[in-house]
């Protein structure tokens, strides 16, 4: 089991925590914007990130919906929480290590993606 650089995860949940808010603050200036135009200039985001598991990671991360934005800042800001308390990267479901992986894809994942499933099966 290989430790966790979470200074390596603070920088990504900071970046992604910019991007939120400069996503959300287009939401407000705009309304009218859609994601509909995939093929226009609104892919700023998408090409840091590539070469993680692109299908999982753009549904995930799509902003198309402020609410949406408003839920994943509130998640960032818990997961740089976590990194504070030293307890970042670990499912807070069974307590044990998410795989790093799944912490590049979605750096402010609580649970392992075992515990996911379940959750969403209910
Ligand atoms: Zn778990």
């Amino acid at each position: 089991m290989s430790a966790i650089d979470t200074n390596q995860f603070r920088e990504l949940l900071l970046e992604e925590r910019q991007r939120v808010v400069a996503a959300l603050k287009n939401l407000h200036d705009d309304h009218a914007g859609t994601l509909t135009d995939e093929s226009g200039e609104e892919s700023a985001y998408d090409n840091h990130l590539a070469d993680t598991a692109t299908d999982t990671y753009d549904r995930e991360l799509d902003y198309t919906l402020e609410e949406n934005s408003e839920h994943v800042l509130a998640d960032i800001d818990a997961a740089l929480k976590r990194i504070d308390d030293g307890t970042y990267g670990i499912c807070t479901n069974r307590g044990e290590q998410i795989p790093v992986e799944r912490l590049e894809a979605r750096p402010w994942a609580t649970l392992c993606i075992d515990c996911q499933r379940d959750r969403e099966r209910r």
